[in-house]
């Protein structure tokens, strides 16, 4: 969201060059990022610093285990965490092996990853409270952990509908469940304060990543103090490189220099344009298809079904499809995101609507080709 080479974050990372770049002890710049954090996020009380989203869901999953003393993790289909063995699971499962869906099936989506983790993992249903309630009643001994993308991201841009956000935190805390937001593509972006403001509804831990750190290897995750102090009481969290000052830098300016308030108003303002168009083009020419778009982010699908959740992204979004749009944009000089479950779109703060005529205008010049 920060853009490449933003001035501010090249110039603070050019002057902690000079003052330092791992002091392997506590320094004041931890202190400033995390009360950037903190003032962004209502539930986080405390911050922790690591070097990538991955690290930051499993560091926040262990512990949850540890805080809930139970070792099940409740993980919603389709939504991608990371690349540690407890998350390579249920992300983009083909067809044949989804299993019944309202109780998915886990399934193990990396070479080496073992068994005995998967049978740790349960997997539900995006947008379906009753199909996690019934999971959580029937495991209620076991799992203690439910952790989500409060957008799914990793399926084009599927918001939670309706109560369902709100419902998962009734459920989890009626089953004594630690709920955890994965951030790491939501958070500093969709809103100051990630999905959690965007939302209204509070998680206990929230993971984040990316745009925090302006392109910076960064990763964190808060939450609530009671959770938190596990880390003083047992649960492991270390790492050379966690909250080393140079990524701090970049952490500090983007979220006290970068990311204002009119910076917001700036990218929301493009999305909404960029969005708009799509839909106009699409309706000029015939073309199925509309746009699902939050503030900066959105994408388009080819589809004129509902996307719910995983199963109706994989069913009604033809891959081929998108294919051709990506060539057919590439060669019209905009690169979308290569994957077709996320080709979705960030704006930064360094776009302008010159990039949004061109994007548009290389779209007009592509959506009659797709409508034939
Ligand atoms: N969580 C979500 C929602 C993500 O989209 C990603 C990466 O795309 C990660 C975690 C992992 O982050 P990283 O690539 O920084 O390890």
């Amino acid at each position: 969201m920060v853009g490449h080479n933003h001035p501010a974050v090249t110039d603070a990372l050019r002057d902690q060059l000079e003052n330092g770049t791992l002091f392997t002890h506590p320094h004041e710049l931890l202190g400033e990022a995390a009360e950037a954090i903190k003032d962004r996020w209502d539930p986080i009380d405390l911050v922790r610093f690591t070097n990538s989203g991955t690290e930051s869901t499993m560091h926040a999953i262990r512990l949850a285990r540890a805080y809930s003393g139970r070792e099940k993790v409740l993980k919603i289909e389709g939504s991608y965490h990371g690349a540690h063995d407890y998350v390579l699971l249920s992300k983009s499962v083909p067809a044949h092996k989804l299993g019944h869906p309202k109780q998915p099936t886990t399934v193990i989506e990396s070479e080496g990853v073992p068994e005995a983790i998967a049978d740790t993992v349960e997997i539900g249903p995006w947008n379906d409270l009753d199909a996690i309630e019934s999971i959580l009643e029937e495991n209620a001994t076991e799992i203690g952990t439910l952790i989500v993308e409060p957008i799914v991201m990793n399926v084009g841009v599927t918001q939670p509908h309706g109560e369902y956000l709100q419902g998962l935190r009734e459920l989890c805390d009626e089953y004594n469940v630690v709920l955890i937001f994965d951030e790491v593509k939501t958070g500093v972006k969709i809103a100051p304060g990630g999905a959690t403001e965007y939302y209204g509804v509070e998680p206990d831990l929230v993971t984040m990543a990316k745009s925090i750190g302006g392109n910076m290897p960064v990763g964190a995750f808060g939450g609530r103090e009671d959770i938190m102090r596990e880390i003083e009481n047992g649960t492991a969290h270390y790492g050379t490189y966690n909250g080393n000052p140079l990524v701090l830098r970049a952490v500090t300016t983007v979220l006290n220099e970068v990311l204002t308030d009119d910076a917001y108003d700036h990218v929301d303002a493009l999305g909404d344009r960029l969005a708009t168009g799509y839909e106009e083009i699409m309706a000029d020419v015939g073309l199925a298809g509309h746009v699902e778009q939050v503030n900066s982010q959105g994408i388009v699908v080819f589809t004129d079904e509902e996307i719910n959740n995983y199963r109706d992204f994989d069913e009604h979004v033809d891959v081929e499809f998108h294919e051709n749009y990506w060539f057919a944009m590439l060669e019209r000089g905009v690169l979308p995101h290569p994957h077709h479950a996320s080709q979705q779109w960030t704006i930064s703060v360094q776009h302008e609507d010159e990039h949004i005529d061109r994007h548009l205008e290389a779209f007009k010049d592509v959506a009659p080709m797709l409508a034939d």
